[in-house]
């Protein structure tokens, strides 16, 4: 966590105007939150749609912030607090962690992509804690807020900063990235999510690839080698220096690094990379999308040089991240899986091909809820997954909300109709599965953010 007198702070804000501060005083820590203040914080007040933090900088101080940012353009600033003035308040918090990075002189290593971020940042983090102090991003901490508000929470040892940067649109990836200076980039995959803000494949390869405007001379690269949109760069207007290290990962034989006989266990997933029985990990995770995530993973720590007993340990020890295919019994002892975090086609496809590899239960039921953000193809992107759903495999559907309906009436066209229920009410959804299921079988649970399928997760654990 940052410790720093004020006058440093000042120094890293390039600002001369300040109030009734003691500049000897050190700040324990900022928070831009004041319904969590500790004491010693300095509060950032951010200027967001719905809410102004600058009509908390008062009750912030009052719960024992030792100062707080004050933007300039806000008039009547409280007299009698100590304050220091900034021209924009979220720039400044972007300048502290800044700063502040540059002093602790960690390593950083940057993740994005469509799916499959968190849970390789988790791995990555995993394997190099074996060796090295690591500082992750907490959760889902990713983007122009929460990045450097990571960065202010890592300790004064940490030698490596493993980041999740997360993005909706153009740019935001650019400024995270030049924010971190990266010495490893990763991009995970090219999927569908923020179709809706992008427009196009081809504008989330690029916003993707924003990753690279930061990474430090001579840094590494891993990147999906399977993606055609990634083949040739230069069409998206990237040009690689030729110091730059790659790591192509995929399926396919023709990558650096690919997976090999991957076998799946009750609760986690075996595998060789490249035929060679030297590189055999295991990973406690379901879901063949996994091991591609614990591939350029393992990309990442190859290129840092971490010895191979330890990225083997890393792997096996991993411990995941909630609401991402978390495995459950419910009370009366038919099986969960809580994949309820988030969905997109690429993510949901993943998870039903899981699904259906999944053995040793009776029934497998699909509870699956909107896809949203998907923009103008989205209900043709929700009928495709009503095609691809196969009733030898997955024997109920359940859906959830008006688009995922659309998935629930194309199955109709290969489904019986009584394995096959629309909803939009979580309540009779409940109702109705716990009158379907027995003991024996698995319901998977999927949807995106908005539609808080976790609800009907909890309902069910406890029946
Ligand atoms: P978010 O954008 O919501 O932060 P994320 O990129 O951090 O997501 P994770 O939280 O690691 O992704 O995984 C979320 C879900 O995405 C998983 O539960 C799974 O359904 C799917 N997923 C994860 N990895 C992959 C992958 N490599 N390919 C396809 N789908 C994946
Ligand atoms: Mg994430």
């Amino acid at each position: 966590m940052m410790i720093r007198a004020y006058d440093e702070i000042i120094r890293m804000l390039k600002t001369e105007t300040y109030s009734k501060l003691d500049s000897s005083t050190q700040i324990l820590g900022v928070s831009t939150d004041s319904r969590n203040i500790a004491q010693g914080n300095l509060f950032i007040p951010l200027v967001g749609e719905h809410f102004d933090g600058h009509l908390f900088v008062e009750e912030a101080i009052h719960k024992g912030a030792t100062a707080a940012l004050w933007q300039l353009d806000h008039d009547n600033p409280p007299q009698n607090i100590p304050l220091i003035f900034v021209k924009d308040t979220l720039v400044a918090l972007q300048e502290l962690a800044k700063g502040y990075m540059k002093q602790i002189g960690a390593r950083v290593i940057a993740i994005t992509g469509s799916n499959g971020k968190t849970t390789t940042k988790d791995m990555v983090a995993s394997i190099l804690s074996t060796t090295f102090k690591v500082h992750k991003t907490d959760g889902n901490f990713n983007n122009q807020i929460g990045l450097p508000l990571t960065l202010l929470q890592m300790k004064e040892e940490t030698q490596f900063a493993v980041l999740e940067m997360g993005m909706s649109g153009r740019n935001e990836i650019d400024l995270l990235s030049r924010l971190a200076e990266p010495e490893i980039a990763i991009i995970t995959n090219i999927g569908d999510a923020h179709l809706l803000q992008l427009g196009s494949r081809e504008e989330i390869a690029k916003a993707k690839l924003e990753i690279l405007n930061g990474l430090k001379q001579k840094g590494g690269f891993v990147y999906p080698g399977d993606e055609p949109l990634l083949e040739n760069m230069t069409d998206l207007g990237y040009e690689l220096p030729a110091s730059t290290k790659k790591i192509r990962f995929g399926k396919l034989g023709a990558n650096d690094l690919y997976p090999t006989n991957i076998q799946m266990e009750k609760d986690g997933i075996t595998f060789e990379i490249n035929h060679s029985q030297h590189w055999n990990y295991y990973i406690p995770l379901i879901g063949k999308h996994n091991v591609m995530n614990a591939v350029a993973a393992i990309a990442v720590c190859k290129m840092i040089g971490t010895q191979e007993k330890e990225i083997q340990r890393g792997l096996k020890q991993l411990k995941v991240s909630s609401m991402r295919t978390q495995k459950m019994k419910s009370n009366s002892g038919f099986t969960i899986i809580n994949d309820a975090y988030n969905s997109s086609p690429n993510a949901l496809k993943a998870t039903i091909e899981m699904l259906e590899e999944l053995k040793g239960y009776r029934h497998k039921i699909l509870v699956v809820g909107d896809m949203l953000e998907l923009g103008e193809k989205e209900v043709e992107l929700h009928r495709e997954i009503g095609r691809l759903l196969d009733p030898q495999r997955i024997h109920h559907v359940f859906t959830y909300g008006s688009l995922a309906k659309e998935i629930g009436l194309e199955s109709l066209n290969h489904y019986s109709p009584g394995n096959v229920k629309l909803f939009d009410n979580k309540e009779k959804l409940i109702n109705e599965l716990i009158h379907v299921v027995s003991q024996e079988d698995l319901i998977l649970i999927k949807g995106s953010r908005g539609m808080k399928l976790e609800d009907v997760v909890h309902e069910l654990k406890n029946r």
